[in-house]
This record gives C-alpha cells, sequence and structure tokens, in this order.
C-alpha cells in the first residue's frame, strides 16, 4: 500500500483567541514542542491556518507516532493532538490515507467520518466528502458500520491550505497558554506533594517557572535536595521547570530558633523564605512568588499566618492550590508523575527546629516583635548569594547570567 507521510496535528484553543498576538503565542508553542520532540524522529513543525503541524520521518511506526502525540498531549497551550497521515488534494490520496488510519487505530465496530474544508476553493464540499470517504471504507470494511454518536472511532478528514489531514486517533492535551507567553515567576518548591501542583498550574497558564528549594543542610542530609531534582526533572519534561535554586538553609534556621519563641518559628522560617525567594526574583526578573499553600490544610495555612507572611515582602504571592482539596490536589500530582517522588520521606527544612505547638493565628506585630534583633536583610541577600542553581530544558527561559556555582543538570 502506498506510503503517506505521518504527521501529528496540534490544536490549541485559547491561542487562537488572543487577536494580534496570536503569531507570538503560536511561536511559542512551535518552539517549546520543537524542544519537547528533539529526541523522536521528527522532520520539522509549521504552522497551517490555526494549528502546528508535526511531520515525522518516513518510516516511523504508529506506536512511535502515538508517543510523540502523547509527548505533545501534555505540553501546556495544546488543547488537542491528532495522529495521522498527510496527503495530496486528491480524493483517492484521502481514501488510502483514510484507510491506513483506521487500519493504524485497532479494534473498532463503529465508526463515523468527519470531513471539513478550511477554504471552498476545494470542491468537494464537507458533507460529499463525509459520504465519499465513508463510502469508501464501507467497501474497504464490510463488518464495521457507520454510526453518528457514540461512535468507536471518528476519521477526520481536514483540508487545509494544499494539503489534506486525515487521522483517526485524537487524544485531549492539558490546556492552557505556552510557558514563555505569561512572564516569570519563582516557585517555592519543597519536597512535598502541593507545590510542584501549584508549579505545574502557573506554568500551564504560561508562566515559566523558577524554583527555590531551602534544604535543612548543613543540619540535615540533603535527601530532600535530591526528591526535588527528581521533581524537577519530571516537570522539566513538559518545560514546566526552568530552574532550581537550592538555598542551605539549616544554619540560618537554627539562629532563628534560638531567638524568637517557639511558637512563631515557622513563621519565622518562612518570612525569611519568602525574602529570599523575592531577592532571587529581583535576579532573576521574575514579578510573583508561588506556595503550594491551600487554605486551612494545616495548622499554618491560616489567614492570619499567610498574611504575615505575606507582609514579609512587596511581590505578589500567588497560592494556585488556595481553595483545591488534599485528595485533588493528591490527583493531580498523581497524573504529573511527581506523586511518588513527593511521599518519599525526606528531612525537609521546616521539620528542623519544629516547634510542638506552632502560632496558628500569628499577629504580624508579634512576629515583628519577635524578629526585631535578627540580621534579616542581610541573611536574606547572604542566602540569595549562596543559592545553587540547575539548569532544566525549558525552551522559554533564558538564563539572565550564570552564577560561579550553576551547574547544569544531569
Ligand atoms: P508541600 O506539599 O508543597 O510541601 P505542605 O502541605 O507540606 O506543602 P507547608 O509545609 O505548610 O505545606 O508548606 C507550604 C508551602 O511553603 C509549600 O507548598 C511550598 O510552596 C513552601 N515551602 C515549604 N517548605 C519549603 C521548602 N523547604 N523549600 C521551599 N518551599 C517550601
Ligand atoms: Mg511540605
Amino acid at each position: 500500500m502506498r506510503e503517506f507521510q505521518r504527521m501529528c496535528l496540534v490544536h490549541y484553543h485559547e491561542i487562537g483567541l488572543k487577536g494580534h498576538n496570536r503569531s507570538t503565542f503560536e511561536m511559542r508553542l512551535l518552539r517549546n514542542l520543537e524542544a519537547h520532540v528533539a529526541d523522536f524522529p521528527v522532520v520539522t513543525i509549521i504552522r497551517i491556518s490555526g494549528r502546528l503541524c508535526v511531520f515525522i520521518k518516513e518510516g516511523t511506526d504508529y506506536d512511535t507516532a502515538c508517543r510523540i502525540a502523547d509527548v505533545i498531549s501534555r505540553v501546556p497551550g495544546v488543547a488537542r493532538v491528532s495522529c495521522g497521515y498527510v496527503c495530496d488534494r486528491d480524493l483517492d490520496e484521502m481514501y488510502v490515507a483514510a484507510e491506513r488510519a483506521v487500519n493504524d487505530a485497532g479494534a473498532f465496530e463503529t465508526f463515523k467520518v468527519k470531513a471539513r474544508r478550511n477554504h471552498t476553493d476545494f470542491p468537494v464540499d464537507s458533507m460529499e466528502m463525509n459520504q465519499l470517504v465513508g463510502a469508501y471504507l464501507c467497501e474497504k470494511f464490510p463488518d464495521k458500520k457507520v454510526q453518528m454518536k457514540g461512535q468507536d472511532l471518528t476519521v477526520c478528514v481536514e483540508v487545509v491550505q494544499g494539503s489534506v489531514y486525515v487521522y483517526a486517533h485524537s487524544l485531549r492535551g492539558i490546556g492552557g497558554l505556552p510557558v514563555g507567553s505569561a512572564g516569570k515567576v519563582v516557585c517555592l518548591l519543597s519536597s512535598g506533594i502541593d507545590s510542584p501542583v501549584a508549579a505545574w498550574r502557573v506554568a500551564r497558564r504560561g508562566a515559566v517557572c523558577i524554583g527555590v528549594h531551602f534544604s535543612g543542610r548543613p543540619q540535615t542530609s540533603a535527601t530532600s535536595e535530591y526528591l526535588v531534582d527528581e521533581i524537577a526533572h519530571v516537570l522539566e519534561q513538559t518545560g514546566c521547570m526552568a530552574r532550581v535554586y537550592v538555598v542551605p538553609f539549616g544554619d540560618v534556621q537554627r539562629q532563628i530558633a534560638g531567638t524568637v519563641p517557639p511558637s512563631l518559628r515557622v513563621i519565622c522560617y518562612r518570612r525569611l523564605m519568602f525574602r529570599v525567594a523575592e531577592a532571587l526574583a529581583r535576579k532573576e526578573g521574575a514579578k510573583a512568588l508561588v506556595t503550594g499553600e491551600s487554605l486551612g490544610q494545616v495548622a499554618s495555612q491560616t489567614l492570619e499566618n499567610i498574611m504575615a507572611t505575606n507582609a514579609a515582602v512587596k511581590l505578589p504571592v500567588f497560592r494556585p492550590l488556595i481553595g483545591s482539596d488534599k485528595l485533588e490536589i493528591i490527583e493531580q500530582a498523581e497524573s504529573l508523575g511527581t506523586y511518588e517522588i513527593s511521599s518519599q520521606d525526606a528531612p525537609d527544612c521546616c521539620t528542623l527546629f519544629m516547634p510542638r505547638s506552632p502560632e496558628t493565628h500569628a499577629k504580624l506585630e508579634t512576629v515583628e516583635a519577635a524578629e526585631a534583633g535578627l540580621p534579616l536583610d542581610e541573611w536574606a541577600a547572604q542566602l540569595a548569594d549562596a543559592a545553587e542553581a540547575t539548569d532544566y530544558r525549558c525552551p522559554a527561559y533564558k538564563p539572565k547570567k550564570r552564577a560561579k556555582t550553576d551547574k547544569p543538570a544531569e
């Protein structure tokens, strides 16, 4: 049987709505996809009226093409990805390409053809195309039935400009906007379940995410750092983590623990973490901080405590999980692939020097009074300088400048 070029057709929703910015968004998505399919047999990606088409190398099998589609479906900005063939604007070509696409798709009993043409310069209209391609497939697959609703298989035929795109395998993408289309944020990344999900959510809205992790080192082992690195590698697969700074926080934490009343320790650690994150944000040109807090989830995540931590910084602090239930967050972490990593035990810097009963309704004046003698500005600057950066694959991120301690991800 005649060979056709395999392709993945990438559909997007929101980008299409962006008016004159549309081509910037499309190019951003195109560049991001290029990086994410770099390890696959892809020839090129081009823009075709309201879609991106990923051309796959000749001789590539269906399973590999499906794997490419799967990777694409998880990239922010992708609403749907379909896997099939491109052929000439010729009915006979369309028939055979449709037959190929149906053969690829595996077991089915019922099907329907959904054709559309982008321009009326193609002489056959979509109704006629439905009938013609449908009739051809009925002949080739005589034991299968056409069904208009609830069919097992939908064979799509799209005439766009000079070519025809034919596919029977289509999967939903995660939606959102391409990473790099909405500025940059600094995400506070613990090795826990919530913060990677929070980062992913803002990345899906187009933000480039720079992580910052506070490790208990040298007072604890570096286990949490390894977990954060693993988490970043997972997020990197879809471009959702650009760089992670690790801040050895143990010594300063010990000094705070020795100075402020036990009930206020956690809030003081938090306020300092925010200041360090803000210093790193300034260095990176990021315009907001992001945390994985969710209202009332643990005793420290009360409105009073949230207010007291916010007061330590000027940048806006986003909490994408504020209204989410733990179970919803766990489900999302599972589908992202971070849950198992996050479920491993690590001596987090917050558990270090943990008081027996942390304050749940901290008053800002009390916290400020307790901190009064501490060289917080100095510490924040020192810790931001001491932060060790690791870069991950995020095509939308251009590092401002590399510090001496920076090392590339393995
Ligand atoms: P997570 O599951 O993200 O660890 P959590 O439910 O354990 O969150 P907290 O320990 O109260 O809740 O942390 C709230 C948020 O503060 C985290 O989601 C994260 O954004 C930030 N955070 C906490 N610990 C650290 C840390 N060691 N390094 C960086 N950020 C942290
Ligand atoms: Mg935690």
